[in-house]
This record gives C-alpha cells, sequence and structure tokens, in this order.
C-alpha cells in the first residue's frame, strides 16, 4: 500500500488525522502556496505544519475536489476561483508552480 492510500484509509476508515497528498493535492496547495515542494512526501510535511491538524481530512477532501473542478491541471479556472486573493500562483509570484 503505498503512502497516499495509507493516509486516506487512515483518515477515512479509522477517523485517524492524516493528509494524503496526490496529484491534486499536490498541484492546488502548491500553486496556492500553503506548499513549496518539489514532490509529494515533502508537500505533505509541509501541509502538516501549515494545516491544523483536526482538518486535515476535511481539507484532503476538500483540496481534491478545488483541484478537480477548478484548479485543472492544464488551466486552472481562475476566473471563477474564490481563493485569488491568497493564491500565489494567480498573484504572479514565481514560486506558486504551473
Ligand atoms: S486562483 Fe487559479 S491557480 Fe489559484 S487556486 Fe484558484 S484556480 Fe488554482
Amino acid at each position: 500500500m503505498g503512502r497516499k492510500t495509507a493516509n486516506v484509509v487512515m483518515s477515512c476508515a479509522f477517523g485517524e488525522d492524516a493528509i494524503a497528498v496526490d496529484t491534486h493535492v499536490f498541484r492546488v496547495t502548491n500553486r496556492l502556496g500553503l506548499a513549496d515542494a518539489p514532490d509529494v512526501l515533502k508537500t505533505e510535511q509541509q501541509l502538516m505544519v501549515n494545516i491544523p491538524k483536526d482538518q486535515w481530512s476535511r481539507a484532503h477532501h476538500w483540496l481534491i475536489y478545488h483541484g478537480r473542478q477548478v484548479c485543472a491541471a492544464r488551466k486552472p479556472a481562475c476566473d471563477r476561483c474564490t481563493l485569488t486573493p491568497w493564491c500565489e500562483y494567480y498573484n504572479g509570484n514565481p514560486k506558486g508552480k504551473k
């Protein structure tokens, strides 16, 4: 079982606090500036610091949903995104990854 799957199982099946980083979570959090990391493991470690522990599981689901519905990989829908005031990518910060 991969790390992401293990975290999802711990979170969803056993109610443990965990944050699983998949491609959506990786992309969205690095664009927003919640993380500034080159890979999913470092992103997970940074999110565990930057997001309150009791919000990890909810944040995981919110971020995946946002990545699927708004902040798509090839063409993020910034024109209808409510997070533009806080998004490094949108605001031109070079750390915000594409
Ligand atoms: S403003 Fe654009 S890049 Fe930033 S989170 Fe929203 S859709 Fe993604």
